[in-house]
């Protein structure tokens, strides 16, 4: 269930920034690298399983994740241009989607607000209505689906699917489920000649995936329907990689701003630019002695 968030102006960054008052770290290097900078219209940022708890000291597999999302958001403030978007896909709060944990995301996140529209997605550990409650004036009327809210944006280069596969709040798999799919069906028929990116929480549940999307068998049928679809961003699994289904679409597994499952394997955000006919991404660790760390991967669409 994406929820977009208008950028917000500098006068009004700004007054929110104040009325938050010490209880939010706006730190003065956040504020120097928000404004005066130039907008990229073909670089998108991806933030994917922050896990953020209500407690700002909340400690999960050895990171504090708040932590870790306010290093990225410094990261991107400081980038030397703005992105057309920012997308996090799912998996914002902690564990059971608590209303805390959303106003704990919604101040860590906040600077980003002030450089591109946000779009946010759910995941397995969130929870539905404390989400849109944590976002009452921003909760645009995305409701395309009944339950399921998917949405669709346009960006210079590609048309962008969000998808909501969140099924039961803390339960490791995921559905997209049939309505969904269906408006998916059509909303990619309406639009057969611009390259389309879907982007959902779950990975595909292929072979060796002990979770995923239950409807995966429908997913695949839409990327042999419509050959616009030429990649699949996903988060979940927590391990940052990308490798190609049979059917040529991308699949780009997001890593987590927040821990990571397996010792050794990258945290951090993805920079994407979209090029004529394909597109890069650069995973952007948070320990930049990472070995995958600043590596961009250039991917060709398919035909
Ligand atoms: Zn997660």
């Amino acid at each position: 269930m994406p929820i977009r968030l208008p950028q917000l102006s500098r006068r009004e960054f700004l007054k929110r920034a104040a009325l938050a008052g010490a209880a939010c770290a706006f730190a003065p290097q956040i504020h120097a690298g928000i404004f005066g900078k130039s907008r990229d219209q073909h670089t998108l940022v991806f933030f994917s399983d922050s896990h953020i708890a209500a407690d700002v000291a909340t400690v999960k597999s050895g990171v504090n994740v708040a932590d870790n999302l306010s290093a990225c958001v410094r990261e991107l403030a400081a980038w030397p241009v703005k992105p057309a978007a920012v997308i996090v896909n799912g998996d914002l709060a902690f564990k059971s989607g608590l209303p805390e944990d959303y106003a704990t995301f919604g101040q860590t996140l906040a600077p980003v607000r002030a450089l591109a529209p946000v779009h946010l997605s759910l995941g397995n550990h969130d929870e539905r209505e404390h989400f849109w409650n944590a976002f009452p004036h921003d909760a645009a009327k995305l409701k395309s689906v009944p339950q399921k809210q998917a949405a669709v944006f346009s960006s210079a280069r590609a048309n962008w699917f969000l998808l909501d596969s969140l099924e039961v709040t803390d339960q490791a798999d995921g559905e997209a489920g049939a309505a969904q799919l269906a408006w998916l069906d059509r909303e990619l028929s309406t639009r057969p000649g611009k390259p389309a990116i879907v982007v959902c929480h779950h990975n595909l549940r292929l072979a060796g995936a002990t979770t995923g999307l239950k409807d995966t068998a429908a997913m695949e049928e839409m990327f042999a329907k419509h050959p616009q679809v030429k990649a699949y961003i996903f988060g979940h699994t927590h391990d940052w990689k990308i490798s190609r289904h049979a059917s040529g679409v991308h699949l780009i597994n997001l890593p987590p701003t927040g821990y990571v499952f397996k010792d050794g394997r990258p945290s951090g955000w993805v920079r994407c630019a979209l090029a004529a006919a394909g597109a890069e991404f650069e995973l952007r660790c948070l320990d930049a002695n990472h070995p995958e760390h600043a590596q961009v991967q250039t991917l060709k669409w398919r035909a």
